[in-house]
């Protein structure tokens, strides 16, 4: 939990900085659901109901999405791999799996929800984390497939095909979530709010004063200070990075983004990559997927589409902000060495 705490309080200092001094102090929430610290701060509109709506949400879909929960629908879907059976899902679940198979048709060999065999073989998933033998990580790389996730939203089921097959929406889940409490926060009548789900931080309006939040991006290499502050209303801002999760072994650095391609942690030459959409769930998704493709590939990504913006950091210390987020960026991190250019379309 430790790790997350310094970002938590950026985050909190340059919103509560940002409050008008007239306005009352948020209600809020903290809380660990799907294996990470959540905070909701509500500014305007609801109150701690609406948090607690918010909340119950999110848990709800833990227990839904878990896959190391054996009640979870996940784990339903993985234990019946290779037997046949069309697994019966909650439509949300049905069509959570549908989208995570479209990113790996969007970005083919940088993301795939079917990498779950492969995170268990480096140890993500028991904490015991090691580097796999040749032979562990061909066997479980020889099950990852998203084209063997058979998904039918008509029906609200799906199966994997073969044996041993197993899905991980770790990529996906979190900002799932941040899409659903969005649209409970908002149901209850908020009109102000801050969302920081682990890494994906959503923002929901604009500040009590009608300007817009100011919220952090991570320096990947020195997590309590700020790569560069964003100006957002309405967006999520998901950040993926080799820094979030990882272990050290032989002065080597192995983190939890895989490269499915390799079966080993992506080393793309970034450092992270940060997604703004109006679209939680795709910002997540996008995040961890660019963070595989690399610069080069991510900027060409991003050029193809109108629904995204990005910061990237690379290994060589540049940091690339795209052009939609030209006015209402701020650098943060020039006396850390990092030089900050504009990505144009
Ligand atoms: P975090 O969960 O730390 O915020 P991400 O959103 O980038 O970070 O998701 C990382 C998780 O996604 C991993 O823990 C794993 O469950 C899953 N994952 C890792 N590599 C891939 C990949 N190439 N495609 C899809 N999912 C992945
Ligand atoms: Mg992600």
């Amino acid at each position: 939990m430790k790790r997350f705490l310094p970002f938590l309080c950026c985050l909190f200092l340059l919103a509560g900085c940002a409050a008008p001094a007239s306005s009352a102090e948020p209600e809020q929430a903290q809380f660990f659901s799907m294996d990470t610290v959540m905070s909701i701060r509500v500014y305007s509109g609801g109150g701690l109901d609406a948090i607690q709506a918010a909340r119950q949400e999110i848990e709800g879909l833990d227990k839904l999405l878990s896959r190391t929960d054996p009640d979870s629908q996940i784990s339903a879907l993985n234990s019946h791999a290779g037997d046949g059976l069309q697994v019966s899902l909650d439509a949300e679940v049905a069509n959570l799996l549908s989208f995570a198979k479209s990113v790996s048709q969007l970005l083919p060999g940088c993301f795939d929800v079917t990498i779950a065999p492969v995170m268990d073989a480096w140890g993500f998933t028991t904490q015991e984390r090691h580097i796999p033998s040749a032979d562990t990580l061909s066997a479980a790389m020889a099950l990852v497939d998203s084209n063997g996730l058979i998904v039918d939203e008509q029906a609200s089921s799906a199966r994997l095909e073969r044996a041993g097959m197993e899905v991980d929406l770790g990529a996906v889940a979190k900002g799932f979530a941040a899409g659903q409490a969005d649209a409970v926060l908002r149901q209850q009548g908020v009109t102000s709010a801050l969302l920081d789900l682990g890494g994906n931080v959503t923002v929901i309006g604009a500040k009590p004063d009608g300007t817009a939040w100011q919220v952090a991006v991570k320096d990947p290499q020195n997590t309590s200070e700020a790569l560069c502050v964003l100006s957002l209303e309405d967006q999520t801002a998901s950040t993926s990075g080799g820094y979030e999760r990882y272990f050290e072994e032989n002065g080597q650095i192995y983190h939890h983004i895989i490269d499915p391609k390799t079966g080993y942690p992506a080393d793309s030459g970034l450092l992270s990559v940060t997604v703004i959409s109006a679209d939680h769930m795709l910002a997540d998704a996008l995040s961890t997927a660019l963070f595989v493709a690399g610069p080069d590939a991510a900027l060409d990504f991003w050029r193809s589409r109108e629904d995204i913006e990005l910061v990237l950091c690379t290994q060589d210390n540049r940091v690339i902000v795209t052009e939609g987020l030209e006015a209402g960026y701020r650098p943060a991190g020039e006396d850390r060495g990092y030089t900050y250019e504009i990505a144009r379309r």
